[in-house]
């Protein structure tokens, strides 16, 4: 596991080297907040840094339901059985394992790994807009229908899940990058995470941290160059009716 930090957001990497898994903890004033939790092996590790923290985690915030950001909820929550969960009301459907789509969505499948056993039932859904901590609530969707990003209002800081990713090359959700092709491969629709990664720019962040890839400041430039990008190869590839 590797562990960076960028003022308030520590970075836990697992496997950083071939396919680096990503979960956050967010300082606040008297508890820190998980955002994903990776694999169920990281269990340990991820409560351990939160002890030498010595504050306790009061909450975790899924950015969306894929098996690699909910693995180790479940043990966790057995550790810590006060902690709440939070998720989008779309994805905890996924988080069942449930992969229907609604009939006002998309006809395109959702993809991924959708988990098969966890048995922790979210607390809360999270709104739009609303702020837990530090943190406000943005709506992302497309890597999965129910994506979601954390904001740090502290310090524009932006955690947007699998909305972008920086391994292998900054892309948007969806576009393929052939250094690491699996959130491309797992991603739902690729029209909606444009538009959401158009949304996300907007915040201006000061910071980019995602579920794979290492966290990239300033991120403006980079980000703006990626929406581009996929923009281009999606108007290519409506054009050619694929
Ligand atoms: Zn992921």
């Amino acid at each position: 596991m590797r562990v960076s930090q960028k003022g308030k957001v520590i970075q836990l990497s697992f496997m950083p080297r071939f396919f680096p898994v990503n979960c956050y903890l967010v300082e606040e004033e008297r508890e820190i907040t998980l955002i994903d939790a990776a694999l169920p092996y990281c269990a340990k590790s991820i409560v351990d840094v939160a002890e030498r923290m010595g504050k306790p985690i009061t909450r975790i915030i899924l950015t969306h339901a894929h098996e690699d950001h909910v693995g180790a909820l479940d043990r966790i929550k057995r550790i810590h059985p006060h902690i709440q969960v939070y998720i989008s009301e779309r994805d905890s459907a996924l988080l069942k394992g449930e992969r229907r789509l609604l009939p006002e969505e998309p006809n395109t499948p959702i993809r991924g790994g959708i988990p098969k056993k966890i048995s922790t039932i979210p607390d809360c859904f999270l709104r739009e807009g609303e702020r837990i901590g530090s943190l406000e609530v943005i709506f992302s969707p497309g890597h999965t229908p129910g994506s979601v990003s954390l904001f740090d209002t502290r310090d524009r800081h932006l955690i947007a899940g699998d909305a972008f990713q920086t391994r292998g090359g900054m892309a948007v959700a969806g576009m393929l990058k052939a250094w690491f092709p699996f959130p491309a491969l797992a991603t739902w629709s690729k029209e909606i995470a444009l538009q959401s990664a158009k949304k996300l720019a907007d915040f201006e962040p000061r910071l980019l941290a995602v579920g794979h890839g290492r966290m990239l400041e300033e991120p403006k430039n980079a980000m703006l160059k990626a929406i581009m990008e996929a923009e281009r190869k999606y108007t290519r590839s409506v054009m050619k009716g694929e």
